[in-house]
């Protein structure tokens, strides 16, 4: 056996391993950081060790893992992965494509081009939306408003990709006072300031009150971009998206809206109402790590601008052909040289299908009602939120009660 086929071999039986057991582990490492640094650690190799070595080493450390793949992991904004993904995972790097160009990768940019659509037909969107497949939903958000600035300014007659913002028309942000700290970063990393937005009132649940945000647009005039939000991470509020959209509209204005998780409410069918108006936005960032579970990681900018979504992230390169026939994915997100991500999302996409996409997020918004019932019978339990999605805020209390309550 080639060093290669046992180095492969080693790491597919620990994988394995690891994936029966992680559901009946603790949740929390198991190896501490001075342990980690005890199995792992030392000077760098003067001689290489053998693949296999390496992976077995590796392997003796993955109790340094949070089972946040287990049943059992309720913290954060978090996902699992589906078999066929981890799986497509394996293949990807298997593979060990550069996903930037077609001429690179044909298999990367089909079956990100496949994923795309169908994302796109699931949300509802029009086949003329462009998609960036990004790590995670905040470089989907930096990508969008990327192309948002572009595409504000080059409508007051600016060129930022040239010029920047020096003496730029300024641009007005708006933002909700519950966005998720993501956006601040994407606004901070675009020069549009994390401090100079905006922030619009929201109400007990943490959503944007869109009266003060159409009085807050009337204040203005010129380039204009707002922030709005599918699925509040603490609460699982949607903004109301009809209303954000009517102002946006009138005032001409970039709706951007983060559907982390929150997009995937489409998938419901009870639910698909909360995403009523998401149509109407200029573009969308979610996540694929979290609720589609597919390994990290993996986040969609999807954009209603084909044209300055390439414009703002394409590269003036040589090798690169204007007029393609076929989709360069480096064309729509900030990388160049690149993982294949959209084969994972693909594989995840395939083996549920409609229906089991369907049954997963509706599953997972049932259990949640079941959980804030059952936990709201508790006395020292307070659910501060009204459960809309998948989102419980609970506060433990002090016992009013006798002291061994
Ligand atoms: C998780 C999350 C983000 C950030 O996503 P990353 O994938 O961690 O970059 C942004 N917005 C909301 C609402 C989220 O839940």
């Amino acid at each position: 056996m080639s060093e290669r086929e046992a180095a492969l071999e080693r790491a597919h039986l620990h994988a394995r391993e690891y994936l029966k057991t992680v559901g009946d582990r603790p949740v929390h490492a198991l190896l501490s950081g001075a342990e980690l640094r005890e199995r792992l650690g030392g000077a760098m190799p003067i001689a290489g060790e053998a693949a296999p070595d390496v992976v077995d080493r590796l392997a003796g450390a993955a109790g340094g893992t949070i089972a946040t793949q287990g049943p059992r992991y309720f913290g954060f904004v978090i996902g699992g992965s589906m078999p066929a993904a981890t799986a497509a995972e394996w293949l990807v790097a298997a593979w060990d494509q550069n996903a930037g160009v077609y001429n690179l990768s044909p298999i990367a940019s089909v079956t990100e081009e496949i994923a795309a659509g169908w994302v796109r037909d699931l949300a509802g969107l029009p086949a003329s939306w462009s998609v960036g497949f990004v790590t995670g939903c905040q470089m989907a958000s930096f990508t969008a408003l990327d192309t948002a600035r572009h595409h504000v300014l080059a409508q007051a007659g600016w060129d930022v990709e040239a010029r920047g913002l020096f003496g730029a028309p300024p641009i007005h942000v708006y933002t909700s006072d519950e966005s998720h700290y993501t956006i601040f970063m994407a606004l901070r990393m675009l020069g549009l300031g994390a401090d100079r937005v905006t922030r619009v009132p929201t109400d007990a649940q943490g959503r944007m009150r869109a009266d003060a945000l159409a009085a807050a647009l009337r204040e203005t005039t010129g380039p204009a971009i707002i922030c709005a939000q599918a699925g509040n991470v603490n609460t699982g509020a949607f903004d109301p998206l009809p209303a954000i959209a009517d102002a946006a509209r009138d005032r001409g204005a970039w709706l951007h809206v983060d559907g982390a998780f929150g997009l995937w409410a489409c998938m419901s069918r009870s639910r698909k109402h909360l995403v009523d108006g998401i149509t109407r936005a200029d573009s969308i960032a979610t996540d694929a790590h979290k609720w589609l579970n597919v390994p990290y990681d993996s986040g969609l900018a999807l954009i209603a601008h084909r044209e300055s979504h390439r414009k703002a992230m394409m590269l003036p390169a040589a090798y690169i052909l204007e007029d393609a026939a076929e989709r360069d994915p480096h064309e729509f997100v900030p990388e160049e040289s690149r993982r294949a991500r959209g084969v994972a999302v693909y594989a995840a996409l395939r083996s549920l299908g409609r229906d089991g996409l369907t049954a997963l997020v509706d599953r997972c918004c049932d259990h949640a009602r079941q959980m804030a019932d059952r936990l709201s019978s508790h006395p020292s339990v307070r659910i501060l939120n009204d459960i809309v999605l998948n989102q419980i805020l609970v506060r433990f209390e002090p016992a009013t009660g006798s002291a061994d309550d």
